[in-house]
C-alpha cells in the first residue's frame, strides 16, 4: 500500500472525481493528445456523426479515465462506463451496449481484460453497431440481431501490446499517454488546491509536482497529505519548506522514491557494486516477489535513469550513486 502507488486506492474516487477537469481547455498537459482530439472532436461535430473510436494507452493515473469523460462533454453526449474486469460474461456487456443513446461515449477502462467472448462481441458492435446475441439452448437456440445506436467506444489500457490486433485494429484513434513534466503538473497541483481551498505558493506546487512521479494522481494524493500537515504544523500555506518537511515525514524524497526504491538501488550498490544483478536475486533482498519489482518498482527507476536493465541483469546507474552520496568509479576492464 504504497503512497506513490500510481494505482487509484480504495476511497479515493469521489475526491478524484471532484479534481476531474471537464473541458480539454481545463485539461492540463498532454499537448500532443488534446491537439488530436480537439480537431477529431470538431470534425465528428462538424458531420453530426458518432466519434471515431478511441484507444487510450498509458501508464496508470495520468488521466485517461478523465479524457474520456472530457471527449463525452466535448461532444456534448452521454457516457456509460465499464471496465474489462467488470464484465464477465457476454451478457454484462449487452446491458451496457443497450443503454447507449446515439452518439454516446461507452467507456471501458482495462479493455485488455475483457474476456475473449465480449471481446468478439465487439467486434460488429464497433464496425457496423449491431451484435448477433444466441437466445435459447439445444435445437431452439438462435441467433437475434440486434441493432445498436452509432456510438463511441473509447478504450483504456496500461499495456497496448496485450490487445489482440482485431480489437486495436477497430480502433480509428490510438492515442498514447505520456508521463508529465514537471511545469503541467505544477499547475495541476495549484489548480487542485484552488479546489480543495488551499493556500498554495508557488514553490510549494513545485516540490510537490517534482517528487510526484509524472503523475497527477500521485500528485493529487500528495497534496492532501502535504495539507494536512500544513494545517496541523503551521499556518496552512503550503510553501517549499513545508511541502519538504510534509514530504520527508512521508518518506517521499526529492526525486519522489520512497524507501523501497531506496532500498532497491541501496541493495544494488552496497551488495552488488552496482550491478549487474539478476532480477530475481535483487527480489530476495527487498523480500518482493520478481514480478512486483519489475511491474511496480522498476518502471519509474528505468524512466528516470536510476536502474538499467541489461542482459545480464540489473545496473544501478551513475544518477543512483550520485543520488545516495556514493562515488561512482568507473570499473576497468
Ligand atoms: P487514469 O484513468 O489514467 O488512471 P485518471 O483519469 O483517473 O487516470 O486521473 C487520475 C486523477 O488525476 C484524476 O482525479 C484527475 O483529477 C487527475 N488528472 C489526470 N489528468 C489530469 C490533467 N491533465 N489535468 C488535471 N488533472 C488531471
Amino acid at each position: 500500500d504504497r503512497l506513490i502507488s500510481p494505482e487509484e486506492k480504495e476511497g479515493e474516487e469521489l475526491v478524484e472525481k471532484s479534481l476531474r477537469p471537464q473541458y480539454l481547455s481545463q485539461y492540463i498537459g498532454q499537448n500532443q493528445v488534446k491537439e488530436k482530439m480537439s480537431i477529431y472532436i470538431q470534425a465528428a461535430k462538424n458531420r453530426n456523426e458518432a466519434l471515431d473510436h478511441v484507444l487510450l494507452f498509458g501508464p496508470p493515473g495520468l488521466g485517461k479515465t478523465t479524457m474520456a469523460y472530457v471527449i463525452a462533454n466535448e461532444l456534448g453526449v452521454g457516457l456509460k462506463q465499464t471496465s474489462g474486469p467488470a464484465i464477465e460474461k457476454t451478457g454484462d456487456l449487452v446491458a451496457i451496449l443497450n443503454e447507449l443513446e446515439a452518439g454516446d461515449v461507452l467507456f471501458i477502462d482495462e479493455i485488455h481484460r475483457l474476456p475473449r467472448v465480449a471481446e468478439e462481441l465487439l467486434y460488429s458492435a464497433m464496425e457496423d453497431f449491431y451484435v448477433d446475441i444466441m437466445v435459447g439452448t439445444g435445437p431452439n437456440a438462435h441467433a437475434v440481431h440486434f441493432p445498436l445506436p452509432p456510438f463511441t467506444l473509447v478504450g483504456a489500457t496500461t499495456r497496448a501490446g496485450m490487445l489482440s490486433a482485431p480489437l486495436r485494429d477497430r480502433f480509428g484513434i490510438i492515442l498514447h499517454m505520456e508521463y508529465y513534466e514537471v511545469a503541467d503538473l505544477q499547475e495541476i497541483v495549484l489548480r487542485s488546491s484552488e479546489i480543495f481551498n488551499v493556500e498554495m505558493l508557488e514553490d510549494g506546487a513545485n516540490e510537490i509536482a517534482r517528487r510526484s512521479r509524472g503523475t497527477p494522481r500521485i500528485a493529487n494524493r500528495l497534496l492532501k497529505r502535504v495539507r494536512d500537515y500544513a494545517e496541523v504544523k503551521s499556518n496552512g500555506v503550503v510553501n517549499k519548506t513545508v511541502a519538504d518537511k510534509a514530504l520527508i515525514m512521508l518518506e517521499v524524497d526529492n526525486a519522489g522514491l520512497d524507501r523501497i526504491d531506496q532500498k532497491l538501488l541501496k541493495t544494488m550498490i552496497e551488495l552488488y557494486q552496482g550491478g549487474p544483478v539478476g532480477l530475481t536475486t535483487l527480489a530476495v533482498n527487498i523480500a518482493e516477489d520478481a514480478e512486483t519489482v519489475e511491474d511496480m518498482y522498476e518502471p519509474y527507476l528505468i524512466q528516470q535513469g536510476f536502474l538499467k536493465r541489461t542482459k545480464t541483469g540489473r545496473v544501478a546507474t551513475p544518477k543512483a550513486y550520485e543520488h545516495f552520496g556514493y562515488p561512482f568509479e568507473m570499473e576497468l576492464i
